[in-house]
C-alpha cells in the first residue's frame, strides 16, 4: 500500500509518496501562493493528485497543513490571514470527492511529531514533546504513545506560554509570550540589532567560534528556551524533547547546550533520562508524519470517505 502525502505550508506545498514503512519517495514541492487563498490551495492538491495518479495507483491521501485542524473531519478550524479564506475549508470532504480516495488531514506541527515518532528521533518514545522553532513556535504533545490534541484540537500552543509578565507584545493579543523571545525571528531581530548580522547561519558560526558578543545573545536565548521547557517538563514529565523547524539544522550546537541548561532547572526525578534532540527528518518529517496519521487512523476506522464511498 502506498499513499500520496502532501504538506501545505505558508510558502511551499511539499508532496511525495509514502509506503507503510514510512519510506518517502518522488519528493517535490511547488509554491503555495498562500495569498490567493484556500480554494487555490485545493486546486493545487487536485493537480498534484492528477500528476501522480497518472503513473501509479494510490490507496489514499494524507495531508499535513498549517492552521488548527480537526483531525477527525479533516477541516480547517482556524487559519490566520496568511492564508485567506482557508478557515472552514473541508479539505478531506472536497479532496475525497474529487479523487474518490480516503483522505486524512492533521496539523503540520503534529505531523512533525508523528514523523519523528514513526521513523525519526522519537522512534519508540511514548512520552515526548516536539517544538518547532521558526517564524513562530509550534508545539506537539505526545503522551502515552499518542498525540494529545486537547478538547478542541488546539493543545500544544507552547509559543504562547508566558515567559516575561507584561513583556513584548504578541500576535495572540497578550504580552511576554515565549514566542516573542525564542522564535527564530525574535532571535534574528536581536542579532541584527546588536551584531548587525542578517542571517542566523552567520550568527551560529560566530557562536561556534566562541565570539563573546554572540555567546551573550546565544546563552540568553538558550536560557529563555530552557525556562519555557521547564514548565512543560514539570507538567508532562517526558523523556525526550525534539526540536524541529529551520533551527534544527544546527543540530547538537543547540540540543546539547539546551539539554544541559534545562537539567539545571529541574528536580532530580524530572531530570532522569531526559534528552533534548534535534529532529532527524527536518524537511521530510511532515510528509512522513501525515502518512503515519493516515495509516494509524485507517486501522481505527475513522479515515474520511466521501458519502458516495460509504
Ligand atoms: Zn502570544
Amino acid at each position: 500500500m502506498t499513499i500520496i502525502a502532501i504538506d501545505i505550508g505558508g510558502t511551499n506545498i511539499k508532496f511525495g509518496v509514502v509506503n507503510t514503512k514510512g519510506v518517502l519517495s518522488q519528493k517535490d514541492s511547488i509554491p503555495t501562493e498562500a495569498h490567493l487563498g484556500g480554494l487555490h490551495i485545493i486546486k493545487k492538491i487536485f493537480a498534484i493528485y492528477d500528476n501522480l495518479s497518472a503513473q501509479q495507483v494510490f490507496s489514499g491521501i494524507a495531508i499535513s497543513s498549517a492552521g488548527q485542524i480537526n483531525n477527525e473531519t479533516g477541516t480547517v478550524i482556524f487559519a490566520t490571514d496568511s492564508i485567506p479564506y482557508y478557515t472552514g475549508t473541508e479539505i478531506a470532504t472536497i479532496v475525497t470527492e474529487y479523487t474518490g480516495l480516503p483522505v486524512t488531514v492533521e496539523n503540520d506541527v503534529n505531523c512533525t511529531a508523528l514523523g519523528e515518532y514513526f521513523t525519526g528521533a522519537a522512534k519508540q518514545v511514548d512520552h515526548f514533546l516536539c517544538i518547532t522553532v521558526g517564524t513562530g513556535i509550534g508545539g506537539a504533545l505526545f503522551v502515552n504513545g499518542e498525540l494529545y490534541t486537547g478538547s478542541h484540537y488546539s493543545a500544544g500552543e507552547i509559543g504562547h506560554i508566558c515567559l516575561i509578565p507584561y513583556g513584548r507584545p504578541c500576535t495572540c493579543g497578550q504580552a511576554g509570550c515565549l514566542e516573542q523571545y525564542i522564535s527564530s525571528s525574535a532571535l534574528l531581530k536581536e542579532v541584527t540589532e546588536t551584531l548587525q548580522i542578517h542571517d542566523l547561519r552567520d550568527f551560529f558560526q560566530l557562536v561556534q567560534a566562541e565570539n563573546t558578543a554572540a555567546l551573550i545573545i546565544f546563552n540568553r536565548w538558550i536560557d529563555y528556551f530552557a525556562i519555557g521547557l521547564q514548565s512543560l517538563v514539570y507538567t508532562l514529565n517526558p523523556t525526550l524533547i525534539v526540536i524541529g523547524g529551520g533551527i534544527s539544522a544546527q543540530g547538537s550546537l543547540i540540543s546539547t547546550v539546551l539539554e544541559k541548561k534545562l537539567q539545571t532547572k529541574l528536580m532530580p526525578n524530572h531530570r532522569k533520562n531526559l534528552r533534548v534532540q534535534t529532529a532527524l527528518h527536518q524537511n521530510d518529517a511532515n510528509l512522513i508524519g501525515a502518512a503515519y496519521h493516515y495509516y494509524s487512523t485507517s486501522t481505527k476506522g475513522n479515515v474520511y470517505y466521501s458519502k458516495k464511498e460509504q
